[in-house]
């Protein structure tokens, strides 16, 4: 079965210690995991995505200006991929297996054309890593639930500043996305 990686939101505001909406330590944990992954998959010709979070300033439209302080503003330092995905995108990013998606929402289907590059590629198993384990991949896994894709998640490369959130999160992929949990 073909595959792809979906990595989401690994950026330096959702995980570096100064970020401005940071996982913290438990997404800092999973970087090498997060790494690793992107790289193997890569190299065994799966199509890797990086879904990454958008936002402009001053958006007084965006439902996550209540929610939230502002984050991955675009052009921001904050946007850039955590640690050392950022230099190994840098490396593939203009592979023809490698696309980079911006998103506006929690997931990587709303408002953008991954679900299009897909299915053109015949692509039924996405892998998700990255960060909010509750939040973004959450919202992402039920979004490829509903569109018929099969899902992994990979415990030790998704994260979130939630532990709750986190751990609810690993069950409800399972017993109700019926989603495989590595
Ligand atoms: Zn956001």
């Amino acid at each position: 079965m073909k595959k792809a990686l979906i990595n989401i939101d690994y950026t330096n505001d959702f995980v570096a210690s100064d970020g401005a909406l940071t996982a913290g330590e438990p997404g800092q944990a999973i970087h090498d995991t997060v790494l690793k992954l992107t790289k193997e998959m890569f190299e065994a010709g799966d199509y890797i995505v990086f879904a990454i979070d958008k936002h402009e300033a001053g958006d007084d439209y965006h439902p996550e200006t209540t929610l939230f302080p502002p984050h991955n503003e675009a052009g921001s330092k904050g946007r850039h991929l955590y640690g050392d995905l950022e230099e190994y995108y840098q490396k593939i990013k203009d592979e023809k297996t490698v696309y980079y998606t911006d998103k506006t929402r929690y997931s990587a289907f709303q408002g953008t054309d991954l679900e299009i590059k897909l299915r053109e590629r015949d692509i039924k198993e996405l892998h998700l890593v990255g960060v909010c384990t509750d939040i973004c991949i959450l919202h992402t896994a039920v979004d490829a639930y509903n569109k018929g894709f099969k899902i992994v998640i990979h415990q030790d490369a998704v994260a979130s500043f939630n532990q709750i959130g986190h751990d609810w999160s690993l069950t409800h992929f399972t017993n109700t996305l019926g989603a495989t949990v590595l």
